[in-house]
């Protein structure tokens, strides 16, 4: 498959997968005989009172929650937790084998979730440990969906101290590139806003520059946030980090988030890995704040994690701290991302790469898809 081609939303409907990969009309198949307001009190513990398992859905009959199992269409392989209990990754394994990652972030008003929207990814960015393992599959929308309620599920049992106890914000920036699965991606947001009850813009989108993806996106119905990971100001840079920038040249990428935010009326967000003399630069500050003046966008910066294949290195504090304040002092808004979870890999496929054990295939191969 082309790395930005689509695939056909999979509901994947059988008696014996997950409720949550039903297509959303279909929950009555799994009533039976039962009254017809049974089906909300199941989308009730669905989606906006998890569970962790059916049998503590005590106000159903037991032979509908016995179809209801398996009520999850993954299993936790490892979940890890640190910050004082306040960020939990979770690697997750679907029963065809894949991998999905995601991180829960306990903050003073906000919980945010971290998903995945493939498991791998096709991108081949090279200082990502997702893009060194290679594409493995698209998500479906509801596997997606599931990583926000397991999160709520677990929260509920187990709240993080001084947080809410329901993932208020979602972020894709886990695995996978979202703007390369977009039906699937569309339908996660559209039930996490409708069937969760989320508001979209607590629901933040991050692509690495799929540009007719991100024209597909402002034409969505909710007011989701758009953050684009731009790493570096002009293509011979760019195309270092990211391979897609062949295909999308920055002008041409800065040019569809002028249309997202003029279309959509919503700020976008700039992120920036911030790698040692790559792209830590005085010259690259410079352009990089131009930009983002110019696009009334938010410059978010994040120092890198190395990986184990990665040739880039993450900046000393000193230098981070002096491209921050040049990206200020050029005039654009500028954070310093928290360095959440580093201790237990939790960034962009690091806790797979750990749990594999095996030997991530070379920058250098051809996509396998
Ligand atoms: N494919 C999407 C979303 C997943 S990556 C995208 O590219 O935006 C989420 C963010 O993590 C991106 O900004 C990405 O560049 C960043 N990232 C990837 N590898 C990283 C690393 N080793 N250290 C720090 N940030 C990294």
């Amino acid at each position: 498959m082309d790395p930005t081609g689509q695939s056909a939303v999979g509901f994947g409907v059988t008696a014996t997968t997950s409720p949550y990969l039903d297509h959303p009309d279909a929950i009555g198949d799994r009533l039976g005989d039962e009254p017809h307001y049974r089906s909300d009190q199941v989308r009730e513990w669905l989606y906006r009172n998890p569970v962790m398992t059916a049998g503590e859905m005590t106000n159903l009959p037991a032979d509908l929650r016995a179809r209801l199992e398996p009520l999850w269409p993954f299993s936790v392989e490892v979940e890890q937790s640190t910050d004082e209990g306040r960020t939990v990754k979770t690697l997750y394994r679907t029963p065809d084998g894949s991998a999905i990652e995601s991180v829960l972030m306990g903050y003073p008003r906000r919980t945010t979730l971290c998903v995945s929207s493939q498991a791998g990814c096709a991108m081949r960015c090279t200082f990502c440990a997702t893009g060194q393992f290679g594409f493995d599959r698209h998500l479906d929308a509801g596997e997606i969906l599931a990583q926000v309620t397991h999160a709520n599920a677990r929260l509920r049992s187990d709240p993080m101290p001084r947080s809410p106890s329901r993932v208020t914000n979602v972020v894709f920036m886990g695995m996978g590139e979202p703007l390369a699965n977009f039906s699937n991606v569309a339908e996660s947001i559209r039930r996490m806003i409708e069937d969760i009850g989320m508001s979209g813009r607590s629901i933040t989108v991050s692509t690495v520059g799929v540009i007719p993806g991100i024209d597909r996106l402002a034409e969505l119905p909710w007011p989701i946030t758009l953050a684009i990971s731009l790493h570096a100001a002009d293509d011979e840079t760019r195309e270092s980090l990211v391979p897609l920038n062949k295909l999308y040249p920055v002008a041409d990428l800065i040019a569809a988030a002028h249309r997202f935010r003029a279309g959509k009326g919503r700020r976008v967000t700039l992120e920036w890995t911030l790698m040692d003399g790559i792209n830590d630069t005085p010259d690259q500050a410079f352009r990089l704040a131009a930009i983002a003046r110019e696009l009334k966008a938010h410059v978010n910066l994040i120092p890198m994690n190395p990986t184990p294949l990665a040739p880039q290195q993450r900046p000393s504090d000193a230098r981070i701290e002096h491209f921050r304040s040049e990206v200020e002092r050029h005039g654009a808004t500028v954070t310093l991302r928290d360095t959440r979870g580093v201790d237990i890999d939790a960034a962009c496929g690091q806790l797979r790469v750990r749990a594999a054990g095996s030997t991530p295939i070379s920058i250098t191969e051809g996509a396998t898809q």
